[in-house]
């Protein structure tokens, strides 16, 4: 049984790590011919407006297996690992959450390899299952339903990463917040556990 001190982080890819949208703008243009830009990329089913439902898995499979998705953000392995090490490496725990067909899973774990971020454990749900179904304390998340969620999960948080795509969440439960980047969920995360830290010190 794992160490229940130990706090597990979950960090979604899609939106949050990689800027997967950038690489859909290019990918729509290819394969439909489409003038999608990201600005239409305002509520979380935008594609609804442009595509049908397995049209889009495919293209976003194909941005992952032939496509340039960029980083979300500068220095992402370095803010990880600063997670993953504090209090001497064992107060938290990264597990890479993000749901996707099995197309992409080689894709994106060669993305994570590439860009040399580290993590504990990795998961990629298939179905529509909540995230906090997962061992998971505190998940960041791109992902507005998330939020609505938490509420409900006792003991838990939520980091909501601002997307165009989730601003319609105004109303945020005492345990979820907007970040801007991943960088200051980290920051926030240690900043609101010293306790923990100092716990870790005296080990
Ligand atoms: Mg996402």
């Amino acid at each position: 049984m794992s160490d229940p001190r130990v706090i597990t982080v979950g960090i979604d890819i899609d939106g949050v790590l990689g800027d997967l949208n950038a690489s859909m703008v290019n990918m729509v243009d290819q394969a439909l011919g489409l003038k999608f830009k990201p600005e239409d990329c305002d509520r979380w089913d935008y594609w609804l407006d442009w595509m049908g439902k397995s049209t889009m898995l495919g293209l976003m499979d194909d941005c992952w297996n032939f496509g340039y998705v960029p980083d979300a953000e500068a220095g992402l392995s370095k803010t990880i690992q600063r997670l993953r090490t504090a209090g001497h490496g064992n107060r938290f725990r990264v597990m890479i959450i993000s749901k996707r067909g099995p197309h992409s899973h080689t894709a994106v774990v060669k993305w994570l390899h590439a860009r040399k971020i580290k993590y504990d454990s990795i998961s990629f749900p298939h179905h529509e299952e909540s995230k906090f179904s997962y061992p998971i304390d505190i998940l960041i998340d791109d992902r507005g339903k998330f939020v609505e969620e938490v509420q409900h999960c006792y003991f838990r948080a939520m980091y909501l990463r601002d997307q165009p795509w989730n601003q319609e969440v105004e109303i945020f439960p005492k345990n979820a917040k907007r970040v801007g980047t991943v960088a200051e969920a980290v920051q926030d995360i240690l900043d609101a556990y010293p306790h923990l830290i100092k716990v870790g010190k005296e080990i």
